[in-house]
Protein backbone atom coordinates (compact mmCIF):
# COMPACT_ATOMS: atom_id res chain seq x y z
CA UNK A 1 0.00 0.00 0.00
CA UNK A 2 2.08 3.05 -0.98
CA UNK A 3 -0.36 5.58 -0.95
CA UNK A 4 -4.22 6.55 -0.21
CA UNK A 5 -6.01 4.01 2.29
CA UNK A 6 -5.88 5.25 6.24
CA UNK A 7 -2.78 6.06 8.25
CA UNK A 8 -2.88 5.38 12.17
CA UNK A 9 -0.68 8.07 13.76
CA UNK A 10 0.73 6.28 16.70
CA UNK A 11 2.34 8.55 19.56
CA UNK A 12 5.38 7.66 21.45
CA UNK A 13 3.13 6.69 24.36
CA UNK A 14 0.46 4.84 22.75
CA UNK A 15 2.94 1.74 22.31
CA UNK A 16 -0.13 -0.65 22.83
CA UNK A 17 -1.49 -2.73 20.02
CA UNK A 18 -4.90 -3.57 21.75
CA UNK A 19 -5.51 0.17 22.26
CA UNK A 20 -8.44 2.17 20.18
CA UNK A 21 -5.89 3.42 17.44
CA UNK A 22 -4.96 0.15 16.55
CA UNK A 23 -7.13 -2.67 18.31
CA UNK A 24 -9.31 -3.54 15.10
CA UNK A 25 -7.22 -3.10 12.53
CA UNK A 26 -5.72 -5.42 9.53
CA UNK A 27 -2.11 -5.03 9.32
CA UNK A 28 -2.28 -5.42 5.83
CA UNK A 29 -4.93 -2.43 5.29
CA UNK A 30 -3.43 -0.17 7.54
CA UNK A 31 -0.23 2.01 7.41
CA UNK A 32 1.66 3.23 10.82
CA UNK A 33 2.90 6.33 10.87
CA UNK A 34 5.14 7.00 14.00
CA UNK A 35 7.18 10.80 14.39
CA UNK A 36 10.70 11.02 16.28
CA UNK A 37 10.31 15.13 16.60
CA UNK A 38 13.54 17.11 17.15
CA UNK A 39 11.24 19.60 18.67
CA UNK A 40 10.26 17.32 21.13
CA UNK A 41 13.86 16.23 21.80
CA UNK A 42 15.28 19.81 21.83
CA UNK A 43 12.49 21.43 23.87
CA UNK A 44 13.96 20.73 27.56
CA UNK A 45 17.02 19.07 28.64
CA UNK A 46 16.56 14.88 29.27
CA UNK A 47 17.71 12.44 31.42
CA UNK A 48 19.87 9.71 29.11
CA UNK A 49 17.30 7.06 30.16
CA UNK A 50 14.22 8.89 29.71
CA UNK A 51 15.25 10.39 26.01
CA UNK A 52 16.66 6.43 25.70
CA UNK A 53 13.11 4.68 27.21
CA UNK A 54 10.91 6.92 24.95
CA UNK A 55 12.94 6.54 21.57
CA UNK A 56 13.84 2.94 21.21
CA UNK A 57 10.79 1.82 22.52
CA UNK A 58 9.04 3.60 19.93
CA UNK A 59 11.52 1.87 17.37
CA UNK A 60 10.91 -1.75 18.62
CA UNK A 61 6.99 -1.07 18.84
CA UNK A 62 7.36 0.08 14.91
CA UNK A 63 9.58 -3.12 14.46
CA UNK A 64 6.72 -5.25 15.95
CA UNK A 65 3.81 -3.44 13.74
CA UNK A 66 5.98 -4.19 11.15
CA UNK A 67 6.34 -8.21 12.09
CA UNK A 68 2.79 -8.58 11.94
CA UNK A 69 2.15 -6.80 8.68
CA UNK A 70 1.77 -3.45 9.07
CA UNK A 71 3.17 -0.97 6.43
CA UNK A 72 5.02 1.56 9.02
CA UNK A 73 6.45 4.94 8.47
CA UNK A 74 8.54 5.75 11.63
CA UNK A 75 10.32 8.74 10.58
CA UNK A 76 12.60 11.54 12.36
CA UNK A 77 11.41 14.88 11.65
CA UNK A 78 11.93 18.37 12.82
CA UNK A 79 8.53 18.03 14.34
CA UNK A 80 5.38 16.44 14.53
CA UNK A 81 3.88 18.71 11.97
CA UNK A 82 6.56 18.77 9.70
CA UNK A 83 6.76 14.86 10.08
CA UNK A 84 2.97 14.47 9.12
CA UNK A 85 3.14 16.63 6.04
CA UNK A 86 6.44 14.39 4.60
CA UNK A 87 4.04 11.38 5.48
CA UNK A 88 1.57 13.03 3.65
CA UNK A 89 3.47 13.84 0.52
CA UNK A 90 4.85 10.63 0.40
CA UNK A 91 1.88 7.53 0.95
CA UNK A 92 -1.05 10.42 0.46
CA UNK A 93 -3.46 8.65 2.59
CA UNK A 94 -7.28 9.00 2.29
CA UNK A 95 -8.01 9.60 6.47
CA UNK A 96 -5.12 10.01 8.94
CA UNK A 97 -6.62 8.54 12.45
CA UNK A 98 -5.00 8.98 16.10
CA UNK A 99 -5.99 8.27 19.49
CA UNK A 100 -6.60 11.37 21.19
CA UNK A 101 -3.16 12.23 22.77
CA UNK A 102 -3.05 12.50 27.07
CA UNK A 103 -2.16 15.42 26.78
CA UNK A 104 -4.24 18.46 26.42
CA UNK A 105 -1.57 20.26 24.64
CA UNK A 106 -1.37 17.15 21.94
CA UNK A 107 -4.83 17.01 21.50
CA UNK A 108 -5.43 20.79 20.09
CA UNK A 109 -2.36 20.22 18.09
CA UNK A 110 -4.05 16.87 16.31
CA UNK A 111 -7.29 19.48 16.77
CA UNK A 112 -5.23 21.72 14.19
CA UNK A 113 -4.11 19.03 12.02
CA UNK A 114 -7.26 17.58 10.15
CA UNK A 115 -6.36 14.25 11.91
CA UNK A 116 -9.52 11.95 13.00
CA UNK A 117 -9.19 11.72 16.89
CA UNK A 118 -10.68 8.29 18.52
CA UNK A 119 -11.12 8.87 22.12
CA UNK A 120 -8.14 7.30 24.61
CA UNK A 121 -8.66 3.78 26.25
CA UNK A 122 -5.33 4.02 27.86
CA UNK A 123 -6.80 4.66 31.39
CA UNK A 124 -9.85 3.04 32.96
CA UNK A 125 -11.48 6.64 33.37
CA UNK A 126 -11.75 9.07 30.20
CA UNK A 127 -11.75 12.61 31.32
CA UNK A 128 -15.21 13.47 29.87
CA UNK A 129 -16.40 10.81 32.68
CA UNK A 130 -14.18 12.62 35.19
CA UNK A 131 -15.68 16.21 34.05
CA UNK A 132 -19.53 14.23 34.02
CA UNK A 133 -18.59 13.10 37.69
CA UNK A 134 -17.10 16.24 39.18
CA UNK A 135 -19.15 18.39 37.28
CA UNK A 136 -21.66 20.14 40.26
CA UNK A 137 -19.06 19.49 42.96
CA UNK A 138 -17.39 22.37 45.16
CA UNK A 139 -14.75 20.34 44.47
CA UNK A 140 -13.36 16.60 44.11
CA UNK A 141 -10.57 14.91 45.80
CA UNK A 142 -9.07 12.08 44.89
CA UNK A 143 -10.67 9.79 47.50
CA UNK A 144 -14.02 10.95 46.07
CA UNK A 145 -13.05 9.71 42.72
CA UNK A 146 -11.38 6.08 44.33
CA UNK A 147 -14.39 5.11 46.01
CA UNK A 148 -16.82 5.94 42.75
CA UNK A 149 -13.73 3.56 40.80
CA UNK A 150 -13.57 0.86 42.82
CA UNK A 151 -17.29 0.55 43.02
CA UNK A 152 -17.41 1.15 39.43
CA UNK A 153 -14.96 -1.64 38.80
CA UNK A 154 -15.42 -4.00 41.62
CA UNK A 155 -11.98 -4.11 42.29
CA UNK A 156 -11.59 -5.43 46.58
CA UNK A 157 -15.19 -4.81 46.24
CA UNK A 158 -17.87 -6.53 48.45
CA UNK A 159 -21.04 -5.99 47.09
CA UNK A 160 -21.48 -2.29 47.63
CA UNK A 161 -18.84 -2.78 50.98
CA UNK A 162 -15.21 -2.16 50.63
CA UNK A 163 -13.25 -6.15 50.98
CA UNK A 164 -12.34 -5.83 54.56
CA UNK A 165 -14.46 -2.82 55.47
CA UNK A 166 -12.27 0.13 54.60
CA UNK A 167 -11.65 1.82 51.70
CA UNK A 168 -8.65 3.40 52.55
CA UNK A 169 -5.58 1.51 54.17
CA UNK A 170 -3.47 4.29 53.80
CA UNK A 171 -2.50 4.68 57.89
CA UNK A 172 -1.10 0.85 57.51
CA UNK A 173 1.14 1.74 54.69
CA UNK A 174 3.21 4.69 56.31
CA UNK A 175 5.13 2.53 58.81
CA UNK A 176 9.11 3.90 59.20
CA UNK A 177 11.88 1.58 57.55
CA UNK A 178 12.93 -1.24 59.94
CA UNK A 179 16.20 -2.28 60.24
CA UNK A 180 16.08 -4.88 57.22
CA UNK A 181 14.31 -3.34 54.68
CA UNK A 182 16.94 -2.12 52.33
CA UNK A 183 18.67 -5.87 52.40
CA UNK A 184 14.83 -7.40 52.07
CA UNK A 185 14.37 -4.82 48.97
CA UNK A 186 18.21 -6.17 47.11
CA UNK A 187 16.88 -9.96 47.58
CA UNK A 188 14.39 -8.36 44.60
CA UNK A 189 16.55 -6.72 42.47
CA UNK A 190 15.37 -4.70 39.25
CA UNK A 191 14.53 -6.75 36.15
CA UNK A 192 17.41 -5.74 33.77
CA UNK A 193 17.60 -6.04 30.10
CA UNK A 194 21.35 -6.31 28.41
CA UNK A 195 21.77 -3.27 25.58
CA UNK A 196 21.32 -5.38 22.36
CA UNK A 197 22.11 -3.38 18.81
CA UNK A 198 18.79 -1.41 18.72
CA UNK A 199 19.91 0.16 21.83
CA UNK A 200 23.81 1.02 20.58
CA UNK A 201 21.91 3.16 17.89
CA UNK A 202 20.71 5.73 19.41
CA UNK A 203 22.36 8.65 18.33
CA UNK A 204 21.11 8.60 14.72
CA UNK A 205 17.71 9.70 16.13
CA UNK A 206 18.69 12.27 18.29
CA UNK A 207 19.40 15.69 16.92
CA UNK A 208 22.99 17.05 17.20
CA UNK A 209 22.00 19.96 19.78
CA UNK A 210 19.84 17.67 22.17
CA UNK A 211 20.48 18.49 25.98
CA UNK A 212 20.81 15.87 28.33
CA UNK A 213 22.18 14.92 31.92
CA UNK A 214 22.50 11.94 34.00
CA UNK A 215 23.63 8.33 33.86
CA UNK A 216 23.70 6.19 30.41
CA UNK A 217 21.27 3.38 29.72
CA UNK A 218 21.75 0.67 32.09
CA UNK A 219 18.49 -1.66 30.96
CA UNK A 220 16.42 -1.25 33.83
CA UNK A 221 13.61 0.29 31.66
CA UNK A 222 11.49 -1.93 29.39
CA UNK A 223 11.07 -0.73 26.27
CA UNK A 224 8.99 -3.50 24.46
CA UNK A 225 5.99 -5.08 25.88
CA UNK A 226 7.68 -8.60 26.22
CA UNK A 227 9.90 -6.11 28.65
CA UNK A 228 7.46 -4.52 31.00
CA UNK A 229 4.91 -7.98 30.77
CA UNK A 230 8.50 -9.37 32.78
CA UNK A 231 8.76 -6.51 35.09
CA UNK A 232 4.80 -6.54 35.78
CA UNK A 233 5.82 -10.71 36.92
CA UNK A 234 8.55 -9.82 38.52
CA UNK A 235 6.45 -7.04 40.69
CA UNK A 236 3.23 -9.01 41.02
CA UNK A 237 4.46 -12.34 42.12
CA UNK A 238 8.04 -11.09 44.00
CA UNK A 239 7.56 -7.59 45.57
CA UNK A 240 4.15 -7.24 45.85
CA UNK A 241 3.49 -9.18 48.93
CA UNK A 242 6.14 -7.13 50.86
CA UNK A 243 4.84 -3.42 49.15
CA UNK A 244 1.70 -2.33 51.80
CA UNK A 245 4.15 -1.39 55.06
CA UNK A 246 6.32 0.92 53.82
CA UNK A 247 5.55 3.04 50.64
CA UNK A 248 6.60 5.99 52.79
CA UNK A 249 9.67 4.95 53.80
CA UNK A 250 13.75 6.64 52.47
CA UNK A 251 16.62 4.15 53.07
CA UNK A 252 19.72 6.08 51.99
CA UNK A 253 21.19 4.05 48.91
CA UNK A 254 18.25 1.65 48.44
CA UNK A 255 16.60 3.77 45.40
CA UNK A 256 13.91 1.27 44.51
CA UNK A 257 13.18 -0.67 47.94
CA UNK A 258 9.22 -2.02 47.70
CA UNK A 259 8.30 0.06 45.06
CA UNK A 260 6.61 -1.43 41.72
CA UNK A 261 9.43 0.46 38.97
CA UNK A 262 5.84 0.21 36.52
CA UNK A 263 5.23 3.94 35.87
CA UNK A 264 7.32 3.94 33.11
CA UNK A 265 5.96 0.70 31.08
CA UNK A 266 2.41 2.37 32.20
CA UNK A 267 3.06 5.58 30.93
CA UNK A 268 4.38 4.67 27.66
CA UNK A 269 1.51 2.23 27.01
CA UNK A 270 3.45 -1.14 27.35
CA UNK A 271 1.58 -2.01 29.69
CA UNK A 272 -2.65 -1.47 30.37
CA UNK A 273 -3.68 -0.14 33.69
CA UNK A 274 -6.39 -2.92 33.12
CA UNK A 275 -4.53 -5.72 33.41
CA UNK A 276 -2.07 -4.69 36.23
CA UNK A 277 -5.36 -3.74 38.39
CA UNK A 278 -6.63 -7.14 37.33
CA UNK A 279 -3.02 -8.44 38.09
CA UNK A 280 -2.57 -6.99 41.69
CA UNK A 281 -6.28 -7.96 42.49
CA UNK A 282 -5.61 -11.77 41.72
CA UNK A 283 -3.03 -11.60 44.33
CA UNK A 284 -4.70 -10.77 46.90
CA UNK A 285 -8.08 -12.97 45.92
CA UNK A 286 -5.52 -16.40 45.85
CA UNK A 287 -4.15 -15.01 49.26
CA UNK A 288 -0.55 -14.18 48.00
CA UNK A 289 -0.89 -10.86 48.78
CA UNK A 290 -2.52 -8.63 51.53
CA UNK A 291 -4.70 -6.60 51.51
CA UNK A 292 -3.16 -3.36 52.63
CA UNK A 293 -0.28 -3.83 50.07
CA UNK A 294 -3.06 -4.42 47.23
CA UNK A 295 -5.67 -1.51 48.26
CA UNK A 296 -2.51 0.69 48.37
CA UNK A 297 -1.30 -0.53 45.02
CA UNK A 298 -4.74 -0.05 43.16
CA UNK A 299 -5.19 3.72 44.96
CA UNK A 300 -1.70 4.57 42.61
CA UNK A 301 -3.20 3.65 40.16
CA UNK A 302 -7.16 3.31 40.11
CA UNK A 303 -6.83 6.58 42.10
CA UNK A 304 -3.72 8.85 41.80
CA UNK A 305 -3.19 7.70 38.14
CA UNK A 306 -6.30 8.34 36.50
CA UNK A 307 -7.89 11.32 38.93
CA UNK A 308 -4.44 13.31 38.07
CA UNK A 309 -5.11 12.50 33.84
CA UNK A 310 -8.86 13.62 35.02
CA UNK A 311 -7.59 16.69 36.48
CA UNK A 312 -4.69 18.29 33.75
CA UNK A 313 -7.66 17.62 31.11
CA UNK A 314 -10.32 19.98 33.01
CA UNK A 315 -8.38 22.41 34.84
CA UNK A 316 -8.04 25.88 33.69
CA UNK A 317 -5.60 26.77 30.37
CA UNK A 318 -3.61 28.10 32.80
CA UNK A 319 -3.00 25.14 35.18
CA UNK A 320 0.48 25.10 34.71
CA UNK A 321 1.15 28.24 35.59
CA UNK A 322 -0.64 28.84 38.74
CA UNK A 323 1.36 29.97 41.87
CA UNK A 324 -0.71 30.49 44.30
CA UNK A 325 2.35 31.03 47.05
CA UNK A 326 3.55 33.51 44.84
CA UNK A 327 6.86 31.32 44.98
CA UNK A 328 9.57 33.18 42.44
CA UNK A 329 12.28 31.50 43.64
CA UNK A 330 14.94 30.13 40.15
CA UNK A 331 15.27 25.98 40.27
CA UNK A 332 17.97 25.24 42.35
CA UNK A 333 21.40 24.22 40.85
CA UNK A 334 21.53 21.24 43.42
CA UNK A 335 18.51 19.67 41.76
CA UNK A 336 20.20 20.36 37.70
CA UNK A 337 23.60 18.60 39.30
CA UNK A 338 25.44 22.05 38.96
CA UNK A 339 26.00 22.12 42.95
CA UNK A 340 26.34 19.63 45.73
CA UNK A 341 24.32 19.60 48.27
CA UNK A 342 25.70 18.57 52.12
CA UNK A 343 22.00 17.71 52.88
CA UNK A 344 21.52 14.27 53.15
CA UNK A 345 18.33 13.64 52.07
CA UNK A 346 18.48 15.86 48.80
CA UNK A 347 21.61 14.50 48.05
CA UNK A 348 20.54 10.68 48.19
CA UNK A 349 17.58 11.30 46.35
CA UNK A 350 19.44 13.19 43.42
CA UNK A 351 21.90 10.44 43.42
CA UNK A 352 18.59 8.06 42.53
CA UNK A 353 17.88 10.95 39.92
CA UNK A 354 21.05 10.55 38.72
CA UNK A 355 21.72 7.31 38.23
CA UNK A 356 17.84 5.85 37.58
CA UNK A 357 16.11 9.17 36.13
CA UNK A 358 13.78 7.74 38.97
CA UNK A 359 12.93 8.56 42.57
CA UNK A 360 10.12 7.14 44.50
CA UNK A 361 7.08 8.79 45.52
CA UNK A 362 8.09 9.90 48.90
CA UNK A 363 10.88 11.31 47.83
CA UNK A 364 9.67 13.59 45.07
CA UNK A 365 6.95 14.52 47.55
CA UNK A 366 8.62 15.06 50.40
CA UNK A 367 12.21 15.51 49.39
CA UNK A 368 11.82 17.49 46.17
CA UNK A 369 8.91 19.05 46.34
CA UNK A 370 8.54 19.85 49.91
CA UNK A 371 12.20 21.32 49.59
CA UNK A 372 11.13 23.52 46.46
CA UNK A 373 7.41 24.83 48.31
CA UNK A 374 9.81 25.67 51.31
CA UNK A 375 11.77 27.73 49.74
CA UNK A 376 9.97 28.90 47.14
CA UNK A 377 10.87 27.73 43.90
CA UNK A 378 9.07 28.95 40.72
CA UNK A 379 6.64 25.37 40.52
CA UNK A 380 6.59 26.07 37.18
CA UNK A 381 10.20 25.13 36.83
CA UNK A 382 9.90 22.17 39.13
CA UNK A 383 7.37 20.89 36.25
CA UNK A 384 9.53 21.28 33.80
CA UNK A 385 12.83 19.61 35.36
CA UNK A 386 11.02 16.69 36.91
CA UNK A 387 9.54 16.22 33.21
CA UNK A 388 13.00 15.78 31.76
CA UNK A 389 14.29 14.40 35.07
CA UNK A 390 12.14 11.28 35.85
CA UNK A 391 11.41 8.11 33.10
CA UNK A 392 7.60 8.07 33.84
CA UNK A 393 6.95 11.72 33.87
CA UNK A 394 4.46 13.33 31.07
CA UNK A 395 2.65 16.45 30.60
CA UNK A 396 -0.13 15.27 32.11
CA UNK A 397 1.10 13.84 34.90
CA UNK A 398 3.49 16.16 35.76
CA UNK A 399 1.78 19.26 35.64
CA UNK A 400 -1.09 18.13 38.24
CA UNK A 401 1.55 16.46 40.42
CA UNK A 402 3.55 19.45 40.64
CA UNK A 403 1.30 22.27 40.76
CA UNK A 404 -1.60 20.46 42.36
CA UNK A 405 -0.12 17.79 44.91
CA UNK A 406 3.75 18.77 45.24
CA UNK A 407 3.85 22.52 45.28
CA UNK A 408 -0.16 23.65 46.28
CA UNK A 409 0.47 26.06 43.56
CA UNK A 410 -3.38 25.23 42.67
CA UNK A 411 -4.25 27.12 45.89
CA UNK A 412 -6.21 23.67 46.58
CA UNK A 413 -7.77 22.01 43.65
CA UNK A 414 -5.92 18.63 44.42
CA UNK A 415 -4.38 18.76 47.86
CA UNK A 416 -6.50 19.85 50.96
CA UNK A 417 -3.10 21.46 52.70
CA UNK A 418 0.25 21.85 51.34
CA UNK A 419 2.69 18.68 51.65
CA UNK A 420 5.28 20.44 53.56
CA UNK A 421 7.60 19.13 56.57
CA UNK A 422 10.48 19.78 58.53
CA UNK A 423 13.36 17.55 59.35
CA UNK A 424 11.05 15.86 62.03
CA UNK A 425 8.77 14.13 59.28
CA UNK A 426 11.96 13.01 57.06
CA UNK A 427 13.73 11.37 60.01
CA UNK A 428 11.09 9.37 61.49
CA UNK A 429 10.34 8.06 57.57
CA UNK A 430 14.14 7.63 56.49
CA UNK A 431 17.62 5.52 57.78
CA UNK A 432 20.38 6.77 56.99
CA UNK A 433 19.91 10.64 56.14
CA UNK A 434 19.49 12.73 59.36
CA UNK A 435 21.68 10.99 61.29
CA UNK A 436 24.39 11.52 58.84
CA UNK A 437 23.57 14.75 57.69
CA UNK A 438 26.25 17.79 58.53
CA UNK A 439 22.34 19.68 59.27
CA UNK A 440 20.69 19.04 62.80
CA UNK A 441 17.08 18.46 62.06
CA UNK A 442 15.70 19.57 65.86
CA UNK A 443 17.46 22.68 65.28
CA UNK A 444 15.45 25.86 63.35
CA UNK A 445 18.45 28.28 63.68
CA UNK A 446 21.78 28.79 63.12
CA UNK A 447 24.18 27.59 60.62
CA UNK A 448 23.59 23.67 61.97
CA UNK A 449 19.65 24.26 61.55
CA UNK A 450 17.91 21.83 59.14
CA UNK A 451 17.26 23.64 56.30
CA UNK A 452 13.73 21.75 56.21
CA UNK A 453 13.05 22.68 59.56
CA UNK A 454 13.59 26.33 59.00
CA UNK A 455 11.82 27.01 56.00
CA UNK A 456 9.13 24.47 57.58
CA UNK A 457 7.97 27.70 59.83
CA UNK A 458 8.98 30.55 57.44
CA UNK A 459 6.67 29.38 54.57
CA UNK A 460 3.66 29.46 56.75
CA UNK A 461 5.10 32.55 58.02
CA UNK A 462 5.35 34.26 54.66
CA UNK A 463 2.29 33.04 53.25
CA UNK A 464 -0.02 33.82 56.64
CA UNK A 465 -2.72 35.68 53.98
CA UNK A 466 -3.23 32.23 51.90
CA UNK A 467 -2.65 29.61 54.41
CA UNK A 468 -4.14 30.66 57.46
CA UNK A 469 -7.75 29.76 56.95
CA UNK A 470 -6.95 26.10 56.00
CA UNK A 471 -8.68 23.99 58.86
CA UNK A 472 -6.22 21.20 58.42
CA UNK A 473 -3.43 23.87 59.39
CA UNK A 474 -4.90 25.29 62.52
CA UNK A 475 -2.26 23.58 64.36
CA UNK A 476 0.76 23.93 63.10
CA UNK A 477 -0.41 27.93 63.21
CA UNK A 478 -1.05 28.00 66.93
CA UNK A 479 2.82 26.25 67.42
CA UNK A 480 3.95 29.55 64.64
CA UNK A 481 2.05 31.55 67.08
CA UNK A 482 4.26 30.10 70.43
CA UNK A 483 7.58 30.48 69.14
CA UNK A 484 9.67 32.90 70.70
CA UNK A 485 12.27 33.05 67.87
CA UNK A 486 10.52 33.89 65.02
CA UNK A 487 12.98 36.55 64.04
CA UNK A 488 15.71 34.80 64.60
CA UNK A 489 13.87 32.07 62.11
CA UNK A 490 13.69 34.67 59.47
CA UNK A 491 17.03 35.88 59.31
CA UNK A 492 18.13 31.88 58.79
CA UNK A 493 15.56 31.23 55.88
CA UNK A 494 16.30 34.02 53.96
CA UNK A 495 20.63 32.61 54.47
CA UNK A 496 19.51 29.11 53.70
CA UNK A 497 17.19 30.37 50.44
CA UNK A 498 20.31 32.33 49.41
CA UNK A 499 22.34 29.55 49.69
CA UNK A 500 19.93 27.31 47.59
CA UNK A 501 19.98 29.52 44.83
CA UNK A 502 23.94 29.57 45.42
CA UNK A 503 24.73 26.00 45.28
CA UNK A 504 26.28 26.50 48.64
CA UNK A 505 23.73 24.25 50.68
FE1 LIG B 1 17.56 16.27 55.31
FE2 LIG B 1 17.50 17.96 57.41
FE3 LIG B 1 17.66 15.35 57.81
FE4 LIG B 1 19.74 16.68 56.78
S1 LIG B 1 18.87 16.95 58.83
S2 LIG B 1 18.94 14.70 56.08
S3 LIG B 1 18.72 18.22 55.51
S4 LIG B 1 15.96 16.44 56.87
Amino acid sequence: MDRGGTTVWVWGDQLHRDLAHLRDRDPGATRVLMVVSDRKLTERPWHRQKLHLVVTAMRRFAAELADEGFAVDLRRAPSMRAGLAAHLDAHAPDAVVAMEPASRAGTATLGRLDVELVPNDHFLCHWEEFAAFTAGRRRTTMEDFYRWRRAATGWLMDGEEPVGGRWNLDAENRRPPHAGLATEAAEVPPVVDPPDALDADLATWLPADVRTFGAPWDGTWATSRTQALARLERFVTRVLPRFGDHQDAMVAGAWHLNHSLLSHALNLGLLHPREVCEAVVAEHDAGRAPLNAVEGFLRQVLGWREYLWGVSRTAPDDYADENALGADQPLPPALTGAAPTEMRCLADTLTSVHDHAYAHHIQRLMVLANLATLAGVQPRALTEWMHGAFVDAYDWVMVPNVIGMGTFADGGRVATKPYVSGGAYVDRMSQGYCGDCRYDRSKRTGPDACPFTTLYWDVLDRNRDVLRGNNRLAQPYANLGRLGDLPQIRERAAEVRAALAAGTL
